[in-house]
Formats: C-alpha cells, structure tokens, sequence
C-alpha cells in the first residue's frame, strides 16, 4: 500500500499492551498513566485479524512491542501461534520471562533495550530496574538477529559508548544508539549522534563507509575488523520521513500513522462494529491517505510509551 507522497507502507509496529514493569525516565512518567481495561484494548484474535488484513495490503514486516510486550498475560502463547517470521522489541526484564521459548519463537529479530551498563545507572534511568535480571535473560537469549537498543542522553550514558561497543563485540549483536525524542519533561539532556558517529570513525572503531542495506531508519557502520555493526538512529539530527514505511497500531486498536501526528484512526470500532476484512481493508487504504511529511508538531504528540517505540 502506497501513501500520498509515494511511500510504500510494508511495517506494522504493534502494541500489545500499554503497561510496562519499567517506567524509563523519557518514556513513561512514573505515575498518573491512563490505564486501559482488558476491554478497551484489543484482543489477541483481533490482533490476528488486523494482521491478516494487513497482510493482503501488502505488510510484510510486523513489531510487536508494549508498553512490555511481555508483560501481557498470553503474550508468548500469541507468538507461539504466529505462522510467519516476526519481530519484538522488549526490555527483557518482565517477571516470568521464559527465554527459552523466546528462544523457539519464529523471530526474524529481537530489538532488546539497555541504557545503560552500570547498575546504579540502569536502576536510576529505569526507576527500579534491575541491571542483573537484564544480562541474565541477555546470556540466554539465543535469536538470530540481537539488536541492542541504547537512548543516548547527555550527561548520563555519553561515557559508555565505548562498553557498548565492546559488549557488542563480546556477544556479537547489533548495538544501536538513538536519539531521544521530547515527548514528555524528563529533564534529561538530548545527545546528537553525528558528533558520536565522526569520533567512533576518527577513531578507527568503526568503518567510515555505513552499509548498505534495507531503507531503514538506522544508519549502520561495520566494527572494525569485526562482523558486529554499530546503528545511529537520529530522528532530531536527521529527518528519515521520506524513508517511513510504517504505521503504528496501540493495545486500543488505535492507528498511529505518524509519531508526530495527533490523530489516530480507531481500527477497534470497525473490528467491534459488524465491519467485513474487505471494508477494514478499504478503510485503511483511505486513512494511509493521511499519512503525513515532515510534520512540525513535535513536543505532546502521542507519548511514545503508548506509540512502543
Ligand atoms: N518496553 C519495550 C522496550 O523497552 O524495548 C518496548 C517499548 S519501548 C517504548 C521501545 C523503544 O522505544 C525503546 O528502545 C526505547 O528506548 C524507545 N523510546 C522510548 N522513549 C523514547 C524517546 N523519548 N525517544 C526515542 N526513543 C524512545
């Protein structure tokens, strides 16, 4: 399916839950969260349904991340059930966890996030993470395709680029780091990453030439004589919409075309309303219309904590 301004749209990223067991300082605000009821958020055959309608439209690479994925009730037993390769992007800390099923899913990727290595400084970003429950399900994990996903903040993890980057190494995973984007007062200081990229070149650490590959929203730079890449992905520094091939759907059901964008567009009421696949499908098609370009609202768009990343 093709947008107003010729993009194609082949990736679903889609919330199974707004609640985490985290509550990260630039994502969640610790208290006063609208929680969402088991009724207002979708369930797990609807989510099935969404995707097969999404599916025939033409979406070929689907997310699924939260909130904490996880930390929905059911959540692996969805997976266990899905019939194509897939993609989920977790803390890795949720209570329960079992990695070992993690490991037997049909996973095109995982995308786990860390901010940092320290413990005190993990606890503090997180609010009461636990670092060592981290790397204890990070060792066991056994997926094809590891991302780790570090937000670069200033003044807090700028000093540990150079462990990430060996940690990468050690386990031979994809560290990427991003730049943070204001959705909410966190009093945290934003870090461009194009100085960090110039450096790491200038250093020697990574390959000045970044790689070719699929039109991501990540840059990637190969480590030095190694198979392990470094990923910058800089939304603030550098404006990746003309490369946007994703919309966005919430635990509600509700259809996020663009992070920067207010609107949604409520799947849930067609789904819960006596609409066919056929009518959703052409009611897509007509919101995808919408989809925006560069847009300038920024700050009190949608929290990327109900959005997933
Ligand atoms: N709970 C899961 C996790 O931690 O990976 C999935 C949801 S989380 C919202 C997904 C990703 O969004 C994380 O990697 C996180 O770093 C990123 N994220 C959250 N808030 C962000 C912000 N303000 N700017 C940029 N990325 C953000």
């Amino acid at each position: 399916m093709k947008d107003n301004f010729g993009r194609t749209i082949n990736y679903a990223r889609i919330s199974l839950t707004d609640r985490c067991n985290l509550r990260c300082r630039y994502c969640m605000p610790e208290e006063g969260i609208q929680k969402f009821s088991h009724r207002d958020i979708l369930r797990f055959e609807e989510i099935g349904r969404v995707i097969k309608i999404l599916q025939k439209l033409g979406v070929k690479k689907f997310r699924f991340t939260g909130g904490e994925p996880f930390v929905r009730k059911g959540a692996i037993d969805f997976f266990e059930k899905l019939n194509f390769p897939f993609n989920i992007t977790t803390n890795l800390t949720a209570p329960g966890l079992d990695i070992g099923r993690i490991n037997r899913l049909n996973l095109e990727s995982i995308n786990v996030s860390c901010d940092s290595l320290n413990a005190e400084k993990y606890r503090y970003i997180t609010r009461w993470g636990d670092l060592n429950i981290f790397l204890e399900n990070f060792r066991k994990l056994n997926v094809k395709n590891i991302k780790l996903n570090v937000l670069a903040i200033k003044n807090f993890n700028e000093d540990e680029i150079a462990d990430f980057i060996k940690f990468a190494l050690e386990f031979n995973v994809t560290v990427r780091f991003i730049e943070k984007m204001d959705f909410i007062d966190d009093g945290l200081e934003f870090m461009s990453l194009s100085p960090v990229k110039k450096r790491l070149i200038s250093q020697g650490i990574i390959e000045k030439r970044p790689l070719l590959g699929k039109n991501s929203v990540a840059v990637y730079h190969r480590i030095k004589n190694s198979k392990a890449k470094v990923g910058f992905i800089a939304p603030e520094s550098e404006s990746f919409c003309a490369k946007c091939d994703k919309i966005r759907i919430q635990a509600t059901g509700d259809v996020k075309l663009c992070l920067f964008d207010r609107r949604s567009y409520s799947a849930k009421k067609l789904l819960r309303g006596g609409f066919s696949d056929e009518e959703i499908q052409k009611w897509f098609e007509k919101i995808l219309k919408n989809k925006k370009f560069a847009p300038s609202e920024k700050k009190g768009a949608t929290s990327i904590a109900a959005l997933g990343g």
